[in-house]
Formats: C-alpha cells, sequence, structure tokens
C-alpha cells in the first residue's frame, strides 16, 4: 500500500546484520563461494517460523558473511539506503563490533567503518538522518561489556554526535543482567543513552526488574513485562511511571516465537493505555520485512485508523536518542509532508 510506503518513519531498533537485504546477501554469497550459505540459511521467510534459539544460529551464519572492514561499508550502506527507500526519514542504527582476526579487524575499526558508511550516505544526500548505538552482546559476559561501554564512551565524544547510546541484546537465555549492571551504569554515567532488549523471554522477570531502576530511556520488546504473559504489576508500573518508550517488533516477535500470533502482540496492552510504543524492525533482513509492512501490520491487525497510524510514526520522533534541534526538524519535515500523504 503506497501509504504506508509514503509514510515518514522513525526506525529506533534495527540490528545491522539482521537488516542485510536479499539482494546484499547475495553478493556476499558471491564474495565467498567457499562458505557455501544460501538464502534459506540467512533468512526466515514468510509464513515460516524457527525458534529464538534458531534465529541466533542465522547470525552466526551472516556474521561468517560480514568479517572485513570491506564487507561491513557495503552492508551498512547498503542497509541505510534500504531504510531510506523504505520512507525512513531517521534511523539509529545498532551493531555488536566485532574483531576478526584473519582479516584484521578490530572492534574499533568496525564502528569507525560502520560510521564511515553513515558518512558517505550523508555526502551522497541519500534522505536519512542516521545515529549509531554501540551493541553488548550480552552472551560476551561483563569484561567485555566493560570494554564496549569504554569504545562507545570513546565515540560519544569523537563522533560528532553520531554515536548516541547503547544496547544490550545477544541471546536473552543466556548469562544476567546483574553481572552486566556496572557496565550498563557507566555507560549511563557518561552520557550514553540505554536501550535495553528487556524481558524477551519470560525468564528475564527478575533482571527486568533490576535493569528498570537504572532506567533505561527505551526497551527493546519488553514482550513479557505484563502480568497476562507472566510479567508483574510492579513491572508495568516500572514503566509506565518512568513513561519508559518500547520499541515494539511484531514480525520479529511472531516469527521468532515469542508471541503465538499478530493480534496476540503485546502492542495491544501497551498501546491502548496510551504508552509510548515505537514500531520497529529488528531484523529487516532476516525476518524479510521492512518499515512499511510493520505499520500496515499493526493496522490491519489492530484497526488503526491512518490518523492513528500517522500518529504513532509522528510521536517515535519524541522516543529518538536525536538532540532537540533535529527532533525539531523531524517535526517540521512531518507537517510539511502531512496534508500531502493523509
Ligand atoms: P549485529 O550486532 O551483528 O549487527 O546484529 C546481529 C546481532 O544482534 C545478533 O548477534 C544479536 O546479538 C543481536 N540481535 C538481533 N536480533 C535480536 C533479537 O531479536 N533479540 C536479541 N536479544 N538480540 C538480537
Amino acid at each position: 500500500d503506497l501509504f504506508y510506503r509514503q509514510l515518514p518513519k522513525v526506525e529506533l531498533h534495527a540490528h545491522l546484520n539482521g537488516s542485510v537485504s536479499f539482494e546484499t546477501m547475495e553478493t556476499l554469497m558471491k564474495r565467498k563461494p567457499h562458505l557455501n550459505i544460501e538464502h534459506s540459511m540467512t533468512a526466515i521467510r514468510r509464513g515460516q517460523r524457527r525458534s529464538l534459539d534458531e534465529c541466533f544460529q542465522v547470525f552466526k551464519v551472516i556474521h561468517q558473511l560480514v568479517d572485513s572492514e570491506e564487507d561491513i561499508l557495503m552492508v551498512a550502506k547498503a542497509v541505510i539506503q534500504d531504510f531510506a527507500a523504505d520512507g525512513v526519514k531517521y534511523l539509529e542504527l545498532r551493531s555488536t563490533p566485532r574483531e576478526v582476526t584473519e582479516t584484521g579487524l578490530t572492534k574499533q575499526r568496525y564502528i569507525e567503518t560502520v560510521l564511515e558508511a553513515i558518512r558517505q550516505c550523508k555526502q551522497e544526500e541519500v534522505d536519512i538522518d542516521v545515529r549509531f548505538l554501540v551493541a553488548v552482546d550480552r552472551r560476551h559476559g561483563p569484561v567485555v561489556a566493560m570494554e564496549t561501554v569504554k569504545l562507545a564512551e570513546d565515540f560519544l565524544l569523537s563522533s560528532d554526535g553520531v554515536v548516541v547510546g547503547l544496547d544490550l541484546s545477544g541471546d536473552p537465555t543466556v548469562g544476567h543482567g546483574k553481572d552486566l549492571l556496572s557496565a550498563l551504569e557507566n555507560a549511563k554515567n557518561c552520557g550514553l543513552k540505554l536501550a535495553l532488549h528487556l524481558s524477551e523471554v519470560p525468564s528475564q522477570r527478575d533482571e527486568s526488574e533490576l535493569l528498570l531502576n537504572l532506567p533505561p530511556d527505551r526497551i527493546g520488546h519488553g514482550t513479557f513485562l505484563h502480568p497476562e504473559v507472566g510479567g508483574s504489576d510492579s513491572l508495568v508500573d516500572k514503566v509506565c511511571k518512568q513513561n519508559i518508550p518500547i520499541e515494539m517488533c511484531l514480525t520479529s516477535n511472531v516469527k521468532g516465537q515469542t508471541v503465538p500470533s499478530y493480534d496476540k502482540h503485546h502492542f495491544q496492552y501497551w498501546y491502548k493505555r496510551g504508552h509510548p510504543c515505537v514500531l520497529c524492525t529488528d531484523d529487516k533482513g532476516v525476518f524479510c520485512t521492512d518499515l512499511s509492512q510493520e505499520y500496515q501490520l499493526a493496522a490491519s491487525t489492530f484497526g488503526l485508523t491512518r490518523e492513528a497510524v500517522w500518529m504513532l510514526s509522528q510521536q517515535a520522533i519524541g522516543y529518538t536518542f536525536a538532540p532537540e534541534p533535529i527532533k525539531q526538524r523531524l517535526e517540521k519535515k512531518w507537517a510539511e509532508l502531512k496534508q500531502q500523504i493523509l
């Protein structure tokens, strides 16, 4: 539907390596034929589902394909261009810095290369404002988390406002947030905004209770926070009192099977309460979606009017980690486009 494509959008939850399109994957596969990787190993097509565990296997495969500065530059530029082509005007991209001995890739160069891709897109006048969140993979434990925070802190000061925050992601069944708390506190104290994956699986209740005290600036998923799915009133109270926006990824949650069907998605629970919700793609490549499709899906599943859809996309501006003048610029852009599109 043209309306959803034309709708100006804000994307706040997109993992770089999960966002690589079919076409870009094809290029990577041709570059590395010896790996014998096929599309079925990097994407979950329509109607297909995987366990969350299988989803994390997919990322391991993609990481084999994207393992040098050259790959990262290509992938990051392509992903930014894809989002722009889908009508995303503001994007916060997140990625876990990796080091790869064979290609000489370091974590520092990893981040610098993503920032170079952002710079090149800007220079080429791609119509999108891009910021970056440095991601901590919880699987790697507290020492790596602390190192990553230090790296993120350096870039917060040197990247001209492009690095704005820290993400906590990775397999939610591995490790406990209590071990990462001091790294996250450090990040917060040095001015990094926190976007944390919380309660993606039911067993994270105590962890969420703890991490919500930080508090995070945004919540990723938050699937099992509310009491109807085994969360608690106390968790909901903390989220509501602190008015913490929740990043919602419908297709990702249904294909990853943490949510049984679209109509049972927790978007419904939070949206009805008037809580800040922002629709996002999570991994548009892996889950074969885009942000237009996510808006359309939410509208058709929950019966949202076009006016309500517009409000949803406009309100997301307020949940970005962008400085105030950028938010104002985006508000202006939305206002200009409104008569044309709505
Ligand atoms: P990258 O950080 O390499 O750019 O993107 C892939 C990584 O993002 C994965 O290895 C994983 O750590 C994280 N990730 C992507 N999708 C999800 C998700 O749905 N849940 C969680 N917890 N982590 C994810």
